[in-house]
């Protein structure tokens, strides 16, 4: 085998070894450079009213009602094709989209909000911190990851604040860490006549070149983290979601799902728990790291 096949292999085989749980969210201005998250998915009914609307990799989510809906992340700028044709193809239309939330300000999350906002006249809302991330076109925060289309917040959105759309009703909680805005959203969803908790968790990685202790651009960033961690902590969970597919193992659920409609893999409590335990381990480790002056 020649070297050139040789390393062609070794890079297309270590992928899937390298997106969980370690997957942490890229370099700066990579949206061109990013196809292997930006590849259309079918659009499906999650449970309840919740659908995913996002491309292989980046979880976008529509949550319907009569009243309107509600759009969670937009993706890449490149991204909106694929998510305005998803929402379509599952029979929605763009203009009853009213509100656009994120789960937070990072492009890969992001970057479409602007055309998003423009396609369906929908506002943005946003917390205070993220808001002014979104603003300032991803310039703004304590780590900038990387530009996009700036787009004006119409209203910002509290701790604890509860978002009502028609029937909808997600409350946020920010779990701050991964940007100083990040939010976890929870709903509850009925399904065959029950209910369930639904926690679209937030990202609780740590970027590749943000410092826990002695942060001069965050000093509150390692008690930020642990706060976060009780929070997620406290939230009853059915059905666990979040920005990244590989996150809630979001393909081998799909598959699952068609094999076994009857059977919902979404509702997942263990892997919420262990969501939970795996970067809070990777966040206790980096800590220890950076105490001992590694
Ligand atoms: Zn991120």
């Amino acid at each position: 085998m020649k070297w050139n096949k040789i390393l062609f292999c070794a890079v297309v085989l270590s992928v899937p070894f390298l997106s969980w749980p370690a997957q942490t969210e890229t370099l700066p201005n990579q949206q061109s450079r990013m196809p292997d998250w930006n590849k259309p998915f079918k659009p499906f009914r999650i449970a309840g009213n919740i659908y995913y609307v996002g491309t292989n990799n980046l979880a976008c989510y529509l949550i319907t009602s009569p009243g309107g809906h509600i759009l969670i992340d937009t993706a890449l700028e490149e991204s909106g094709p694929i998510v305005r044709a998803n929402i379509e193809a599952l029979g929605y239309k763009l203009k009853y989209i009213r509100i656009i939330l994120s789960s937070h300000a990072h492009y890969d999350h992001v970057a479409g909000h602007a055309d998003m906002k423009a396609a369906t006249g929908a506002q943005v809302f946003a917390t205070a911190p993220d808001a002014a991330t979104l603003e300032s076109g991803g310039a703004k925060g304590f780590f900038p990851l990387g530009n996009y289309k700036p787009v004006k917040v119409d209203r910002i959105i509290k701790d604890g604040e509860v978002v009502r759309l028609g029937s909808v009703a997600l409350k946020a909680h920010v779990t701050a860490g991964h940007t100083e805005g990040n939010t976890t959203w929870t709903t509850t969803v009925e399904e065959n006549g029950k209910k369930y908790d639904v926690v679209l968790v937030g990202s609780m990685s740590i970027n590749d070149g943000v410092r826990l202790v002695n942060n001069p651009t965050w000093p509150g960033v390692a008690d930020a983290y642990a706060k976060s961690f009780q929070t997620l902590k406290s939230l009853p969970c059915d059905i666990f979601l979040g920005p990244h597919a590989p996150f809630f193992d979001m393909e081998a659920k799909v598959t699952r799902l068609a094999e076994k409609p009857g059977v919902n893999p979404f509702i997942d409590p263990e892997g919420y728990r262990k969501y939970i335990t795996n970067y809070e381990k990777n966040y206790t480790e980096q800590l220890q790291r950076e105490r001992a002056g590694k």
